[in-house]
């Protein structure tokens, strides 16, 4: 945990003392970390007291970015995920400047952490940006809120890849899913990969999208068992309207879908493709949606994305052009892979029967 101090206009934290001179405001508590970003939860400190203009920061997350990435700023980034979703459509972030001495103290704090063995292995020797002092201040989406109920979910690809066989029966994300789930074979229930296929999700047909439904509430853990005020079949319903029709979780995916074509349409395997526009494609491939409705059915569901920021791009375009020859020369776009008799053939694929033989 980092002692920090807030300040409102330019939204800025600063380490305690050296400007004030008074005590801490907040703690910065590691929270997790991707290949991209640490993660912290700000949490009020235990002596110091908190301005009431800075009351709103208190349980957000702030998200800070790792030194192993493009030059992409944060700013830039902020930017175009600006200009390309409506603000209610997006998980509410703000950009916020941190002092270089924070960054400091955090980044001695991972080195703590990892001779503790606190962080993960893959994470190892990863620090946060010096360079780029900005960060992201966003609301904690999965903390408990009474009578809300909220899932997090991936849609993935919601297109073909560009590049995937013609006579393909899996799509990108169900090839890569049976491909990492037949590798894993001690993977179960739960642990499997992707369970669901997004061009089911996204197909406006009542009879795909409801299997999709149930599957996420499955893999959520989401139970209304207590739930007097609605059944679960009710929410399942209201969400697969919200994902049909005329629905604003479908208009939610139709617009990823496009953006997604828009951003990357040759695929990696192309002479020289665009890395920095390939790379947002991707982060709209493996970005997160947070759904919310209210376990009285009431009010309207909501579905938010997030972690829509940079991923790195170094080393990527040659770890996406190896993934995709891998999934058609071993043949898991086709169907045709190798497995083991023990297993049994994963056929979650819309693809599957439609392009069947
Ligand atoms: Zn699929």
């Amino acid at each position: 945990m980092i002692e920090a101090q807030l300040d409102g206009d330019p939204p800025a934290i600063h380490p305690r003392g050296r400007k004030y001179q008074q005590q801490s405001e907040i703690v910065l508590e590691y929270h997790k970390e991707g290949g991209a970003n640490v993660l912290y939860r700000i949490q009020p400190s235990a002596q110091g007291t908190i301005d009431p203009a800075h009351r709103t920061w208190i349980n957000q997350l702030l998200r800070l970015r790792k030194d192993n990435i493009s030059s992409i700023s944060v700013d830039s980034y902020h930017r175009t995920i600006k200009k390309n979703f409506e603000s209610d459509d997006i998980v509410r972030s703000e950009l916020v400047i941190c002092h270089p001495s924070i960054i400091d103290a955090l980044n001695l704090e991972l080195k703590q952490l990892e001779d503790d063995g606190i962080r993960p292995t893959k994470r190892l020797n990863q620090f946060i940006s010096v360079k780029d002092l900005h960060g992201m201040l966003m609301p904690n989406m999965l903390a408990p809120a009474e009578g809300v109920y909220t899932i997090e979910m991936k849609p993935k690809w919601l297109l073909q890849s560009p590049t995937a066989p013609p006579n393909a029966r899996r799509c990108r994300t169900c090839a890569k899913a049976a491909r990492d789930n037949c590798k894993a074979p001690q993977r179960q229930w739960g642990g499997r990969v992707h369970l669901y296929c997004p061009l089911a999700l996204v197909s406006d047909d009542e009879e795909l999208v409801t299997p999709v439904i149930r599957t996420l509430f499955k893999t959520a853990h989401v139970s209304f068992e207590n739930n007097a005020l609605c059944s679960q079949d009710r929410i399942i319903n209201l969400l697969t309207s919200y994902f049909t029709g005329s629905g604003d979780g479908l208009r939610l995916l139709k617009q990823l879908q496009d953006l997604q074509a828009k951003f990357d349409p040759d695929g990696a395997m192309g002479i020289a493709p665009d890395l920095e526009k390939l790379a947002f494609a991707m982060t709209l491939r493996d970005c997160s949606m947070f759904l919310r409705f209210s376990g009285d059915c009431d009010r309207p569901v909501e579905a938010r994305l997030a972690d829509l920021d940079p991923k790195p791009t170094e080393g990527k375009l040659s770890y996406w052009r190896k993934l995709e020859e891998q999934l058609t020369d071993e043949g898991w776009y086709t169907g045709t892979e190798k497995f083991q008799e023990i297993q049994k053939q994963d056929e979650v694929c819309l693809l599957w029967t439609r392009n069947g033989t």
